[in-house]
């Protein structure tokens, strides 16, 4: 590739809210053969609300919120959201990352997180695994919350696509790439949103650092495409990385190529751009 059809076509790109941050970025994405995307903040908005509740301790959302006001989750920020009225102030807190949080909350034991994070725990999630397999089946994440090992609530929270998601892997396909979703969010959830969507394969319950795993175990070249701090590794492991340009900080830094505007029909645009130089010059 020559020099000045390199700037011609990043600056093109840069029109379109696409930012090269990597010279050599352009030329391979051309190569690229699989795109996978992580789900929370960039296939969804990533800001999740409270969308179903089922207490078989009454007032264990209450509980719930209070041990949850300490993470940084999208999913802790929807669950505080939802009660109305004064939290408790916990009184200990724990992140257990990629399943969920434990906190002690006016002297008692509050966990709240994933079903494999209850199994792991001992707790019998039987009595509600039904109505969560329900909620999972239309896209929403179950979560499960115990108090002193007891089974208390079933709670479901639901984080919509973004407006352009569909189109843009539409536009992926078009390019003839083969389409991948990875997230650490469960299984049946990542399945209906990934069927509703058109992905073509998805790795689902991948600790975060996972990831990286699950990206090499795909046919490369590789292009990943992800916004959070926990992305980044993947993003660096990836032939291209992509991060959301309405991301972390963390995730920018370790990307080969920046979407300003969180909008993913930009990669497709990207990838085209990229062909398109290539062609030029031979
Ligand atoms: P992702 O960003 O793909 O959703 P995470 O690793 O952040 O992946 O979370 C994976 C899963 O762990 C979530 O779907 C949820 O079930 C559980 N989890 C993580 N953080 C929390 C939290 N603060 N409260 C409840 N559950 C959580
Ligand atoms: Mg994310």
């Amino acid at each position: 590739a020559t020099p000045t059809s390199i700037m011609v076509g990043t600056g093109r790109a840069a029109d379109l809210g696409v930012l090269f941050r990597k010279g050599d970025a352009l030329q391979s994405l051309a190569g690229i053969r699989t795109i996978a995307l992580d789900k929370t903040g960039t296939l969804t908005e990533g800001r999740p609300t409270l969308t179903h509740l089922t207490e078989t301790v009454p007032g264990a959302l209450r509980l719930i919120a209070a041990a949850e006001a300490a993470s940084e989750h999208p999913i802790a920020r929807a669950l505080v959201q939802a009660v109305q009225g004064d939290i408790p102030q916990a009184e200990s807190f724990e992140s257990l990352t990629g399943l969920g949080i434990r906190a002690r909350v006016e002297g008692r034991d509050i966990l709240v997180g994933a079903a494999r994070l209850m199994a792991r725990e001992g707790i019998d999630t039987a009595p509600l695994s039904d109505e969560a397999a329900n909620l999972a089946a239309r896209g929403q994440t179950p979560l499960y919350a115990a108090i002193d090992g007891n089974l208390a609530a079933l709670i479901s929270v639901s984080d919509p696509l973004k407006k352009t998601t569909a189109a843009a892997i539409r536009a992926l396909h078009a390019s003839s790439l083969r389409v991948a979703m990875i997230t650490g969010d469960a299984r049946a959830t990542a399945e209906a949103i990934g069927a509703e969507i058109g992905i073509d394969e998805i790795t689902a319950e991948v600790m975060p650092e996972g990831k990286t795993q699950a990206l090499k175990a795909l046919p490369g070249p590789t292009a990943f495409v992800g916004d959070g701090i926990n992305d980044a590794p993947a993003l660096a492991a990836a032939d291209i990385g992509i991060a959301i340009g309405t991301g972390t900080d963390v995730a920018m830094e370790a990307a080969d190529v920046v979407l300003m505007s969180g909008d993913l029909t930009g990669v497709a645009t990207a990838i085209d751009l990229s062909r398109a130089t290539l062609a030029n010059i031979r």
